[in-house]
């Protein structure tokens, strides 16, 4: 029945900035933007440059009632929303959520990237309906009908929130932005226990992570495939994906990745644009 859909994806899973050319046209190039549909409810997961896509595709069905939840406001989160042609029509309506940060608002944060001189169309000319709400990492659930939102604090700078959406016994978990410890992290853990799908930040090699390939990675708030696998066992998560590939890693070393994450947890694929998971 198509209202009891639990599906995911995936508009863009590059991290830091879009990186289009011929050595990124497998997994894709633009960043971070996960569609979730939950029956009829629609859920968009960040506001990189793949949410450009999503809006043409939501075009054909207007108009369109989303909530939208943000990990962070680091650009290659936010820098698609401009973009997203659904929000320049007034008979949309979207439900914005992301933590709260001193000092300013969710609204405020999302007008910043969108100020003249930095663009030339303001937020409130975009036209649609938009309500902005803020939560607070572990604490606030967000319910709608049969879709239920829980969220945890990411590891990272200025920090990133983490989210579960379940729906009708499924659930998909979002942890990007996140950078492991040398213990597997307890907010992590605990939201994702026993979910479906993990989306986790794999931003690195652990060779790129130590120093040995280039700089030292150490405190840059991202993780790598072997912490995302430790994590999906520890959780008993039924499906690993890994997500926000570096700007500097081709398909060839994606697939390298990919390749040796699924010999140390089967199942375990890497994200690229246009794949889809049925929960
Ligand atoms: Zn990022
Ligand atoms: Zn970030």
């Amino acid at each position: 029945m198509e209202t009891c859909k639990f599906f995911v994806k995936f508009w863009g899973v590059r991290g830091s900035i879009p990186t289009p050319g011929p050595e990124t046209v497998k997994y894709g190039g633009n960043t971070s933007c996960v569609e979730v549909r939950c029956g009829k409810q629609l859920i968009i997961l960040d506001s990189g440059s793949g949410i450009r896509k999503l809006g043409i595709e939501l075009e054909k069905a207007m108009p369109v009632y989303a909530t939208i939840l943000l990990s962070h406001f680091h650009w290659d989160h936010i820098q698609g929303f401009p973009f997203f042609k659904p929000g320049f029509q007034p008979n949309n309506v979207f439900h914005i959520y992301a933590a709260r940060k001193l000092n300013t608002t969710l609204k405020r944060l999302m007008q910043g990237q969108m100020m003249y001189p930095n663009f030339p169309v303001s937020l409130e000319a975009m036209g649609a309906k938009m309500d902005f709400k803020e939560l607070s990492p572990g604490e606030n659930t967000v319910s709608m009908e049969e879709v239920e939102i829980k969220t945890a604090a990411c590891n990272h700078p200025d920090e990133a929130l983490a989210f579960k959406i379940s729906y009708r016994g499924a659930s998909v978990v979002y942890a990007t932005d996140t950078e492991h410890y040398n213990y597997i992290d307890p907010s992590l853990l605990q939201l994702s226990k026993g979910a479906d799908c993990l989306i986790y930040d794999a931003a690195y090699t652990t060779e790129e992570y130590y120093g040995k390939i280039g700089n030292s990675r150490i405190g840059w708030g991202h993780s790598t495939w072997e912490e995302g696998v430790k994590l999906a066992k520890a959780a008993n998560v039924g499906k690993l994906v890994l997500f926000h590939h570096a700007p500097e890693h081709d398909d060839a070393l994606v697939a390298e990745i990919e390749q040796k994450a699924s010999e140390a947890l089967p199942g375990t694929i890497a994200a690229y644009e246009g794949l889809e998971i049925f929960l």
